[in-house]
């Protein structure tokens, strides 16, 4: 816990070298720290200092870090970013800011219907598959222009972009080709007429990659918090 704030100050110092290695301002990029099997008082650990964009993945230890974390409700962004249950979808339009994890429409239509009109529109973006076999989870790159269009539409909701999980690899280049597969997909979308600004790509073994290929946000667990019990994921 006490290493916190100095693996937060490392993590951005990554950040801004990778920025500056692609001529990018680093205001560009939002770190999204995923704080997931860890406690509230980490989180508190990062909020103070000056982390407040966190990304969970499992809806009810969210909503329990939420409750610890309700005095600091005001000045901290939520973002679920793992797979979502059609059954679930309630807690998560009533609770969360963003949603990454969108890989269907009906999982949207829900989260419309459910998202309270006294809160602003929740944020979401389209989980796209782009490492095709190696990975299940996420939309087929080719199924993403008309479920982009049918998200666009619905009222209380905002799509925001993209989001991808890419299958690990090692090397830069190698790194870098689904990053690229879903910049080159937010740039059709954006020719299609849909205005959409956000790149959730990049973790902590690939933000340089990501950041190289015009991520937005990256999402970065292990490097912020340290490694999580292996059962958890
Ligand atoms: C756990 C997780 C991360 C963070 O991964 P690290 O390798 O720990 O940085 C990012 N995105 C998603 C969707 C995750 O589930």
């Amino acid at each position: 816990m006490a290493s916190v704030p100095a693996n937060l100050h490392q993590v951005r110092e990554r950040i801004a070298a990778a920025c500056r290695d692609s001529d990018r301002a680093v205001e560009t990029v939002t770190l999204l720290a995923v704080s997931k099997t860890f406690g509230a008082d980490a989180v508190r650990a990062a909020h103070a200092a000056g982390q407040h964009a966190f990304g969970e993945n499992y809806v009810q230890e969210a909503l329990d870090k939420m409750a610890e974390l309700a005095d600091l409700r005001s000045r901290t962004e939520w973002h679920l970013i793992g797979p979502l249950q059609s059954n679930k979808t309630r807690p998560v339009a009533e609770a969360f800011d963003w949603v990454h994890s969108v890989d269907r429409l009906k999982l949207a239509e829900r989260l419309a219907a459910q998202r309270p009109d006294g809160l602003p529109p929740l944020q979401v973006c389209l989980q796209v598959n782009t490492s095709g076999e190696a990975s299940k989870s996420g939309l087929a790159p080719e199924a993403v222009a008309a479920v982009a269009r049918a998200v666009a539409a619905l009222p209380r909701l905002r799509l925001r972009g993209l989001m991808a999980i890419p299958a690990p690899a090692e090397g830069f280049e190698a790194q870098r080709a689904p990053h690229r597969r879903l910049r080159e997909l937010l740039l059709a979308l954006n020719g299609q007429g849909l205005a959409l600004d956000t790149l959730s790509m990049g973790m902590s073994a690939d933000l340089e990659a990501a950041i190289a290929e015009g991520a937005t946000m990256v999402r970065v667990g292990t490097a912020v918090f340290g490694h999580r019990p292996a059962a958890a994921g």
